[in-house]
C-alpha cells in the first residue's frame, strides 16, 4: 500500500492502535486522533486534510535550513550508495565522519579540536556525564562526581539527560535524578527577578551556582551544564551578565563548564554556537538537531582541549560509544548542511539581519494587552501571556491559557509551541523578512483570538 492512499481517519486509527508517541498522554491522544503531517517544503507543512501550516518551530528546533533542500537529499543518496554504514569501533573510520570532525573543529570556538559522535542530544549528554567523570578519575580526583544543572533546564530524555535537566515531571517518573546530579534555580528574570534589574538579577542567579558549589564542597563538583538560552523551558534568554559570571565561578573552582548547544548550535543565536553569543568559553559542548537540520539523526559532544588532552594522553580506553557514533550517512548529510549554511552565509544573516528584525517585530507585541514580556535571541523568541502586565501577574494555571492560544495557532495554520503560558517560536534560519511578517501576522491574530476568548470566559 502506498502511504498516500489512506484517509486521515485511517491514519489516526492505525496510529492509536500501534504508535506510542513521545511525551504524550496515550489515552488522550487516542480519543482525539493525531494530526497527520504528510509533506513539507521550505518553511511550510501540509497535513492529511490538505491544510498548509507555517512551521515556526523548525520541526522540533532542528530543520534550520527548511524542508526540501536537495543538496542534503543528494548527500544521503550518494553516501547510501557508496557506504550506507560502517562503525567506528575496532580502529576503523569512514571518510564522512573524519571530514565532519574536521569541519566541526573549524567552525567551533578554538578550544575545540575533537568530537565524539552520537545520534541524539540525549546521548550527547549521557556522553558528557561519562566523560566528565572519567576526566576527573584520570586526574586522580575521583571525588569530583557531581554535575550541577538547573531547574527547568532540558538536556534530553535518557536517564542521564533527564537527570541533568530540571523538569520535575520527568524526575517524578523512573526514580530520577540518578545519583550525584544537583540543580540550581534558573535565570528567569520575569519569574524570579523581583525588583532587581535584569543585569543585577543575572549576577544573583549566577551566584546561586557559587552557593551550590560551596555547599557541596568544590572538591566534589565535576561540572556545570546549561543551555545558553533555555529552549524547551520557554526560550528564556538570561540577562547579559549571567554567563560571564558563570564562567568566572567555574574558573574559580576549576569546575568544567558544559554548554548544551543542542538548540543554540549551528546558527540559531546568530553565531555558530550559543556560547559565543551569550559569552562563555565552555570545556564541552553538546550538539544535535541543527548539525544535520534534522534530516537525519545526529548528535555529539565537542571536547575542548582541557579534557581531550587528559583523555588522549593519560586516559587509556574510554568504555563508551554507540553503534551509530560517526554514522557515515548522517555525517554526509551534516557536511552538506554545514556547506549550505556557509555558502548562503546563513549565520551572519541571522546575526545581522533576520535576528534583529525578529526582535523588532516581537518587541511590537508588547503593545498587546495579553503580553507581559517578549524575549528573543537570534531566531528564537517568546511571548509571555499575563493577566496583568504591570503586576507581572500570570493567569491561573488551570485555565491553560497557553494551550488555548496554541489551539488558535493550529486552527490558523501556525505551529507555535506553548510552555505553560509562554508562547515560543524557533523558525527556520532561512526565512525571508516577508515570511517573518507573515508569521507575525498569524501570531498577532492568534493573540487577539485568545484575548477575545478570555473575555468571553470572564477572565479579563
Ligand atoms: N538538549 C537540549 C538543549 C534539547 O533541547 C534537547 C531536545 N529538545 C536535547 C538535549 C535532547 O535531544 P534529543 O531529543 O535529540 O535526544
Amino acid at each position: 500500500m502506498t502511504t498516500a492512499t489512506r484517509s486521515t481517519a485511517e491514519w489516526q486509527s492505525a496510529d492509536s492502535r500501534h504508535f506510542l508517541h513521545p511525551f504524550t498522554d496515550f489515552k488522550g491522544l487516542a480519543k482525539k486522533g493525531a494530526r497527520i503531517i504528510e509533506r513539507a517544503e521550505n518553511i511550510y507543512l501540509w497535513d492529511s486534510e490538505g491544510h498548509k501550516i507555517l512551521d515556526a518551530m523548525s520541526g522540533l528546533w532542528c530543520v534550520n535550513v527548511g524542508y526540501g533542500q536537495q543538496s542534503l537529499i543528494d548527500a544521503a543518496t550518494r553516501q547510501m550508495q557508496e557506504l550506507p554504514f560502517y562503525n567506528a569501533f575496532f580502529q576503523t573510520a569512514t571518510p564522512p565522519a573524519i571530514e565532519l570532525a574536521e569541519v566541526l573543529a573549524e567552525i567551533s570556538p578554538p578550544q575545540f579540536q575533537h568530537v565524539f559522535f552520537t545520534s541524539s542530544g540525549s546521548e550527547g549528554n549521557d556522553t558528557v556525564v561519562r566523560m566528565v567523570r572519567r576526566y576527573w578519575d584520570v586526574l586522580g580526583q575521583p571525588a569530583r562526581q557531581i554535575i550541577i544543572g538547573r531547574n527547568n533546564g532540558y538536556h534530553g530524555s535518557t536517564m542521564a539527560g533527564a537527570s541533568l535537566g530540571g523538569m520535575s515531571g520527568m524526575h517524578a517518573q523512573g526514580g530520577l535524578p540518578i545519583p550525584n546530579i544537583s540543580h540550581i534555580e534558573q535565570p528567569h528574570w520575569f519569574e524570579l527577578g523581583g525588583t532587581q534589574s535584569r543585569e543585577e538579577f543575572g549576577i544573583t542567579a549566577a551566584r546561586w551556582l557559587e552557593d551550590k558549589i560551596l555547599a557541596l564542597g568544590p572538591e566534589r563538583v565535576a561540572a556545570f551544564i546549561g543551555e545558553p538560552v533555555q529552549g524547551a523551558g520557554g526560550v528564556i534568554v538570561p540577562p547579559s551578565t549571567y554567563w560571564p559570571e558563570i564562567q568566572r565561578i567555574c574558573d574559580k573552582y576549576g569546575v568544567l563548564l558544559v554548554s548544551d548547544e543542542v538548540i543554540c548550535g549551528f546558527g540559531r543565536t546568530g553565531n555558530w554556537f550559543g556560547c559565543e553569543t551569550l559569552g562563555s568559553k565552555p570545556d564541552l559542548m553538546t550538539f544535535a538537531k541543527g548539525v544535520s537540520s534534522g534530516y537525519i539523526p545526529l548528535g555529539g559532544v565537542m571536547v575542548g582541549e582541557r579534557v581531550a588532552k587528559v583523555l588522549i594522553e593519560q586516559g587509556g580506553e574510554f568504555n563508551h560509544g554507540f553503534t551509530y557514533s560517526g554514522h557515515p550517512t548522517a555525517c554526509a548529510v551534516a557536511l552538506a548542511n554545514i556547506k549550505l549554511l556557509r555558502e548562503q552565509d546563513v549565520v551572519r544573516k541571522v546575526r545581522e539581519d533576520l535576528g534583529p528584525y525578529l526582535a523588532q517585530r516581537f518587541a511590537e507585541l508588547n503593545e498587546h494587552p495579553l503580553v507581559g514580556e517578549t524575549q528573543s535571541c537570534g531566531m528564537m523568541a517568546a511571548v509571555q501571556l499575563v493577566k496583568d502586565k504591570a503586576a507581572r501577574q500570570c493567569f491561573d494555571g488551570a485555565l491553560e491559557v497557553g494551550m488555548m492560544c496554541r489551539a488558535h495557532c493550529f486552527a490558523n495554520g501556525l505551529i507555535m509551541r506553548a510552555v505553560g503560558d509562554r508562547m515560543i517560536v524557533a523558525p527556520p534560519l532561512v526565512m525571508t523578512r516577508a515570511q517573518i511578517d507573515e508569521m507575525m501576522a498569524l501570531i498577532k491574530r492568534c493573540l487577539d483570538l485568545t484575548l477575545a476568548q478570555l473575555k468571553e470566559l470572564g477572565q479579563l
